[in-house]
């Protein structure tokens, strides 16, 4: 079956196959992060054609079904198809690599919180766009995907940031077991939720918990970037329970930004925001007519962030997000 995008490109799909994995297969990269229909990152639209589901497309509402939305990572074709999807092929996106790793540090962030410092070989030429995450391949192939929490750098280490998840597989290790110089493997970068160009832009960054990690590594980018190609302002909103959850100061990242943290479960001494980091945001009315916004954290934060931005203004091509839904296969 013949897929056609918008911008002209197209692709062969044989049935079975998901629409993502067949565009990349003909070198045209997508949008994409779980790739296992939950966290709607490939969400696009069929203007044309028969497709079907290969499991249940959990990131999409009935509203979304019925106004022709699909998840690119979980569909394939059933006749020739056009569909509008966001055309990555103007963004160098690097080769995704199986490569071991070893655990250079591990430290406590928080009581929930662990950062461990990979470090991959460095003859590997490891390279990613800041924002996006990897897949590490632990004890019994326990495979989960982590976002990398520093941008490039020349000592070819990976910071990752990892919630413990009561009862979590891969928590157990990283909190228990893991220690330094422990030899893992990693498959990446992956997903697509990266900066794009932000010039004379106003980048709104919402992150909750852990959701923080890939939006420092695009600060410290953003910190690198020419004078021309600085966003006009950033907002970085940063949402937890409880004041340890704001484990990390972003303000020592440097760069100019806005810097909120909000708490849902704040003591009675906390003066800063309350509640959920979307309300916080757009409590004092913000102009979204240049804005793009970065949200990455829990599913329902991002949810009802694209909503209510929307809803004030926002610009619908302008909203990227990274849910860390349960990545677990094993
Ligand atoms: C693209 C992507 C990037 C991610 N990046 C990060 C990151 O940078 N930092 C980070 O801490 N996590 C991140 N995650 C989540 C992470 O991959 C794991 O899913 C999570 O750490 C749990 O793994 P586990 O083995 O401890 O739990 P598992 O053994 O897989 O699961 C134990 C139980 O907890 C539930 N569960 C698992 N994960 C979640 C979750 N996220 N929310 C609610 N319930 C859950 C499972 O359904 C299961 O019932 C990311 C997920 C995705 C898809």
């Amino acid at each position: 079956m013949l897929v056609e995008l918008v911008s002209g490109k197209k692709f062969e799909c044989s049935h079975g196959v998901s629409l993502l994995d067949a565009a990349a297969n003909a070198q045209i990269s997508l949008p994409y992060s779980c790739k296992t229909g939950r966290c709607s990152s490939c969400k696009c639209r069929i203007l044309s054609g028969r497709s079907e589901a290969l499991a249940i497309e959990i990131g999409l509402s009935d509203d979304e079904k019925k106004a022709g939305y699909i998840l690119s990572c979980i569909r394939t074709a059933a006749s020739d198809l056009t569909i509008d999807a966001e055309d990555l092929d103007g963004i160098y996106i690097p080769e995704v690599k199986t490569l071991p790793a070893r655990i250079d540090c591990l430290q406590k962030l928080a009581p929930d919180v662990m950062l461990a410092t990979l470090r991959v070989p460095p003859t590997s030429a490891f390279s990613y766009l800041p924002g996006q995450y990897i897949d590490v391949i632990g004890p019994g192939a326990m495979r989960r995907s982590y976002s990398i929490a520093n941008a490039p750098n020349c000592r070819g280490h990976l910071d990752l940031h990892i919630r413990a998840v009561h009862g979590g597989a891969m928590s157990d290790y990283w909190f228990n077991k893991a220690k330094e110089n422990d030899l893992l493997r990693i498959n990446g970068p992956l997903g697509s939720f990266f900066l794009r160009s932000c010039a004379s832009l106003d980048l709104i960054f919402l992150a909750t918990g852990t959701g923080i990690a890939p939006v420092k590594a695009m600060l410290e980018a953003i910190t690198e970037l020419s004078v021309d190609e600085q966003p006009r302002s950033v907002t970085v909103v940063w949402g937890g329970r409880v004041v340890a959850d704001i484990y990390y100061d972003i303000q020592a990242i440097g760069g100019r930004h806005t810097f909120l943290p909000v708490l849902s479960q704040a003591h009675s001494e906390w003066s800063g925001a309350r509640g959920y980091v979307q309300d916080a945001l757009l409590e004092n009315g913000p102009d979204l007519s240049d804005a793009v916004a970065y949200a990455c954290g829990s599913q329902a934060m991002i949810a009802s962030a694209k909503v209510e931005l929307f809803k004030a203004g926002l610009a619908p091509n302008r909203f990227y997000s990274d849910a860390f839904v349960s990545s677990g296969s094993i």
